[in-house]
């Protein structure tokens, strides 16, 4: 498989390179609408797809874990009322109540995974399980429940900034996270004045190798930062599945952020990728968007080798931009309807491993602009 046929996983955590509207193609399956039937996997494991009506991804595959207890769930979809609903009529097709959900796991810290966790622990008295850094970008300490209007306050940038209101490598655009904020907007919009969003607090926050019991057998947790840093991927030895949340996903590569509290999100993300290859007892890979796929270690190949071509890219550019910042390499990497913060972010990500490599060291503009320049 060549890197064109490499897409992006695009929207509000998935930046574009590579549009699949520049040619016809297919349609990628992370990007086709939900199928109606519930899909039996494995045993004890069925796949409900949930509605996404947003950055071209069609669905979200929340799976169901049965056992004797009732039902875990991972990924419960997106927040909102059409989405409770949605989730809902999905859990009555596969004759399930709500109060039969005990477990909710979420792979990661973004709204179409996490989306119905604080609701199912609510309403069913759910335990909400992540992993131990998982962190929404408004999260607050005190409150179970969240006002709108905190999701909109400067406050929400507060990780995402420095001090002077700027990215971390000093362009002049802020980092506001616009998609988010449409996206929350338009998920909580009401004719009722004040809208609570309840914050899918998890339960319990568990580390790499923790073990949970699930469809009555015991999985581990498995952290993969990378796409986030508390991406939590699942692996089922006994059966032989892994559950791969963003991490690996059959045709779209995910957003790789460099906003983020640690170096090298993409050593990082190389690192996670070379660990869940690693598994030679993995015979199914569930991934939370399209459809399972059986070889990890090959899926795997082609993502770095995507990454690897993108490093070339910047490789190349910077012999005739010379000294440049974060956001003239961002041209190079990235067409221009792609240009914004998100793929200055993800060039930023790309920039700082070669950086963290040695092959280019940094310096600040007159203006702090991060400046990198290529050995
Ligand atoms: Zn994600
Ligand atoms: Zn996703």
């Amino acid at each position: 498989m060549s890197d064109e046929n490499e897409g992006s996983h695009a929207g509000h955590h998935h930046s574009g390179h590579a549009d699949p509207l520049d040619t016809p193609k297919p349609m990628r399956e992370e990007r086709r609408p939900p199928e109606d039937d519930i899909a039996e996997i494995a045993p004890g494991v069925r796949r409900l797809q949930l509605p996404i009506n947003f950055t071209g991804l069609g669905h979200v595959n929340c799976y169901i874990l049965d056992d004797d207890r009732g039902a875990a769930l991972i990924d419960p979809g997106l927040p909102g009322r059409a989405a409770w609903k949605a989730l809902r009529a999905g859990l009555t097709k596969a004759d399930l109540r709500v109060k039969d959900i005990h477990t909710v796991i979420v792979t990661h810290s973004h709204p179409d995974h996490f989306g119905q966790a604080g609701k199912l622990r609510r309403e069913a008295g759910a335990r909400v399980i992540t992993h131990k850094d998982f962190r929404l970008f408004w999260e607050s300490d005190e409150d179970d429940e969240e006002p709108l209007e905190n999701v909109n306050s400067p406050a929400d940038n507060v990780h995402l900034v420095n001090e002077e209101g700027k990215t971390l490598w000093g362009s002049k655009q802020r980092m506001t996270m616009p998609r988010h904020r449409r996206l929350m907007y338009s998920l909580m919009k009401t004719r009722v004045g004040q809208v609570f969003i309840p914050t899918p607090r998890p339960t319990d926050r568990v580390s790499d190798g923790n073990i949970i019991e699930l469809a009555g057998r015991e999985f581990s947790a498995v952290h993969t930062p990378g796409h986030t840093i508390d991406h939590l991927c699942l692996h089922d030895p006994e059966e032989g599945l892994l559950f791969a949340g963003d991490h690996v996903l059959p045709t779209i590569t995910p957003h790789i952020s460099g906003m983020w509290h640690g170096p090298d999100p993409l050593r990082a993300f190389f690192d996670s990728l070379d660990k869940v290859a690693s598994y030679d007892d993995v015979d199914l890979v569930l991934p939370a968007h399209g459809l399972t796929f059986d070889d990890v270690a090959d899926r795997v190949g082609h993502i770095k080798v995507h990454h690897h071509e993108r490093l070339d890219i910047l490789r190349e550019a910077s012999t005739d931009l010379g000294p440049a910042t974060v956001e003239q390499h961002m041209q190079r990497l990235f067409q221009k309807r792609s240009w914004g913060p998100m793929a200055e972010s993800e060039t930023f990500a790309h920039l700082e491993h070669l950086r963290y490599d040695g092959e280019a060291t940094i310096s600040r503009s007159e203006h702090d602009e991060v400046i990198y320049t290529f050995n």
